[in-house]
């Protein structure tokens, strides 16, 4: 590919754009920006996806079918192969030891191009016998001839991710080598520091421009993985210092409130209480308790696993607020789950004399008018609700605090229209989702974080079974047995979002074919998210009524709501669920005196999914079965749960790095802490790497 020489430039900084670097030009530049590479410095961050080395690679001699391999050879033929079902590409590779053939039965047409006879590549894949040693649709690299004499000499060869696109003009895993080597090798060019000095010294990490060589051209493998392992802190580093940044951005609003003493209020309610506080539940109102004394205002994450008690928590915080001649609000993601908020709060708060209120859609517009008047009158004292409570034209006579239930189910938390509509309360989120460390230090690292590590004693618990269709028929004859005596039961479908209309539909089905089929004599009910929000409400009031014996729903129970008379749970499909959401979804049933029976129905068994229900079986702990989800599926589920802009990691990874992320928060809260708006002169850089790498992760209050 020819480029033209007339733009580029010979003084390379961070900042150059592509265009103006050696070897690349308009037309390349115009793709790399496609892939996020606009600048020098973003090019050097286009890491190789990974290494050869002598090591790595295996003689073709010695290649055992069913392992992953390596292999270096020359290309020594090229055959589209004819049969009679469809015909499929081969390429026959050697090296000094043997051949092997190559076989890819899609996109022949595209890969046949790809290679040329006598050409060295690099192949990787899974070893395959069928009529001799094969690899079907391996992993591709193109060599240079004289790669097989660097190998030889011990050196380590970066492979580089690529697209269809980047390889139209040159930039595959090879036209990529070749630029890097040109940077490393021919030109003269050093690049300003972005981590602190001290920083560095102190935890020993590499210095940018030694890193940047060492993870393109590692020298060996102790340089790479020193290379791997500052920029993985790097990027940890900033992902943090965003987080740092906007809770010193929260921390810095002020209150126009104070407290000085708890009131009267909590002492009456904390007396009347029928259960003693669990030493968590202790410890956590303290911890809440400081933050509302606190100049500024709170922000605060309550985790606590199903039944963990966070509701008392929150009244008893809210009581504060109130015994201080202070409003407090509640706000729960359903009506469903509000109305019923409302019920327990009513019950333990009105006899210390709090004037409980509830605001939701479906009121009539009399009422509603009266209890707006009673929250701008301030007569109403503890508001409970949706949402709307605070995006509506409500207007509260002095709001302290907020209290948001099942954070997840709201998405992102609207602090900025707080704060614009005047009011700057303390906010506390309570969410049961039992995230595990490593992720909250990210995903709610911006929040401080309380957990309610201690369950109340219970008196029933929670047996689960695992069972398959072979056993259903005895499991319904239990459910009719334990309805005739006056239990209530949920049977509960899988929903997910990559086949939702099918779900729903299976949910459906197995609905009617229950009534008709299997329990004709009792009385059943349907609820999933596809209903009116009014129907919903509607059987769920029967189900909590009693009038409903059997509740089929899909997942829209998941969440908070309490129905002591319920005692078994049955999860169809259990193998299709998460971890953490059947554990969520059992914590519904055992609430009462009884003992609940949660019986998992797994339809579809592979090991992996026997495993993984066994699990569930095991541990009644949320934060040891979400350690156990998150290891077995991966972070995309957490980060489901708050669907904030939330930068992608490319090198790091929350679940390997744990190590470095600690040292990363450590670091990054102590610079703001050290230096709140990054203004130092020796912080420059770091300032501008933040504000341009992550200004779309920023909003107006995180001003730096
Ligand atoms: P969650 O944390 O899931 O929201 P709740 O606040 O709904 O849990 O509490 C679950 C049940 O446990 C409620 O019936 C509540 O009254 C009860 N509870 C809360 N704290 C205690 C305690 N310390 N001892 C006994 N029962 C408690
Ligand atoms: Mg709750």
């Amino acid at each position: 590919m020819k480029q033209s020489p007339v733009f580029q430039t010979n003084s390379l900084q961070a900042n150059t754009p592509v265009t103006y670097v050696k070897g690349i030009g308009p037309k390349r530049s115009e793709v790399l920006a496609h892939a996020g590479i606009n600048t020098f410095s973003d090019l050097l961050y286009h890491f190789p996806r990974r290494y050869l080395d002598r090591s790595t690679i295996t003689p073709i001699a010695k290649l055992r079918p069913g392992t992953e391999a390596t292999i270096v050879g020359k290309v020594l033929s090229l055959n589209i192969v004819k049969t009679r079902k469809r015909p499929y590409f081969q390429v026959l590779i050697t090296d000094d030891s043997g051949q092997l053939r190559c076989v890819w039965f899609n996109g022949a047409k595209y890969i046949q191009n790809v290679f040329n006879v006598g050409e060295m590549v690099a192949m990787s894949g899974k070893v395959e016998y069928y009529g001799g040693l094969q690899f079907v649709h391996p992993d591709y690299d193109i060599l240079e001839s004289s790669d097989y004499a660097t190998l030889n000499t011990a050196r380590i060869i970066p492979l580089y991710p690529s697209t269809a696109e980047l390889k139209k003009v040159g930039l595959d895993s090879r036209g990529f080598r070749r630029l890097f080597h040109r940077y490393f090798e021919k030109l003269n060019w050093q690049i300003d520091e972005i981590l602190p000095r001290e920083i560095l010294d102190t935890l020993k990490f590499y210095e940018i421009n030694r890193a940047l060589r060492q993870i393109h051209f590692p020298d060996t493998i102790e340089e790479l993985n020193g290379a791997i392992r500052r920029f993985k802190f790097e990027e940890l580093f900033f992902l943090q210092l965003l987080l740092a940044v906007k809770r010193r951005s929260i921390k810095e609003i002020k209150k126009n409130l104070r407290y000085d003493t708890t009131g009267t209020h909590l002492k009456s309610i904390y007396e009347k209480l029928p259960f003693e506080l669990t030493g968590a539940q202790k410890k956590v109102i303290h911890e809440i308790w400081e933050d509302m004394k606190s100049e500024t205002v709170m922000n605060r994450l309550l985790q606590g696993d199903v039944g963990s008690g966070k509701t008392v928590v929150a009244l008893l915080c809210a009581s504060i607020a109130i015994g201080n001649k202070y409003q407090a609000a509640v706000m729960a993601p359903t009506e469903i789950l509000a109305e019923q908020h409302y019920r327990n709060l009513k019950k333990l708060g009105e006899p210390a004399g709090i004037t409980v209120r509830l605001l939701i859609g479906g009121q009539k517009k009399s009422e509603r008018d009266l209890i707006l008047a009673e929250i701008e009158s301030g007569t109403a004292e503890l508001i409970v609700g949706t949402h709307a409570l605070i995006q509506e034209t409500v207007t509260f006579q002095n709001l302290a605090l907020v209290v948001i239930d099942e954070q997840h189910r709201f998405g992102v938390l609207q602090r900025s229209q707080l704060i614009e509509k005047g009011l700057n309360p303390d906010v506390l989120v309570m969410t049961a989702t039992p995230i595990p460390r490593t992720m909250s230090m990210t995903l709610y690292g911006d929040m401080d974080v309380s957990v309610l590590d201690e369950l109340p004693a219970r008196k029933g618990r929670i047996i689960t079974r695992i069972v398959n269709v072979d056993q259903l028929d005895k499991v319904y004859d239990y459910i009719r047995k334990q309805i005739k005596s006056g239990d209530q039961t949920y049977i509960v479908y899988p929903l997910i979002e990559e086949s939702a209309k099918m779900d729903l539909q299976a949910a459906i089905q197995g609905f009617e074919y229950l009534q008709k089929r299997v329990f004709p004599d009792f009385r059943l009910a349907l609820v999933h998210g596809g209903m009116k929000s009014a129907d919903k409400d509607d059987v769920m009031q029967r189900f909590s009524a009693g009038t409903v014996d059997i509740l089929v729903s899909t997942t829209v129970i998941e969440v908070g709501v309490d129905n002591p008379n319920a005692t078994i749970m049955l999860i169809e499909n259990a193998e299709r669920f998460g971890l953490t959401q059947i554990h969520q979804l059992r914590g519904r049933i055992g609430r009462g005196e009884k003992n609940g029976v949660c019986v998992l129905v797994e339809r579809k068994r592979t090991e992996t999914s026997h495993k993984r229900l066994g699990i569930i079986n095991g541990t009644t702990n949320g934060f040891e079965i979400s350690e156990e989800d998150l290891k077995l599926r991966g972070p995309g589920e957490f980060y489901g749960t708050r669907q904030h802009g939330f930068p992608k990691m490319k090198i790091a990874d929350l679940l390997v790095d744990r190590e470095l992320l600690k040292l990363a928060r450590r670091e990054a809260f102590m610079l703001i802490k050290n230096d709140s708006h990054l203004r130092r002169p020796e912080y420059s850089n770091i300032r501008e790497h933040l504000i341009t790498h992550y200004a779309d992760y920023m909003n107006f209050v995180d001003v730096l």
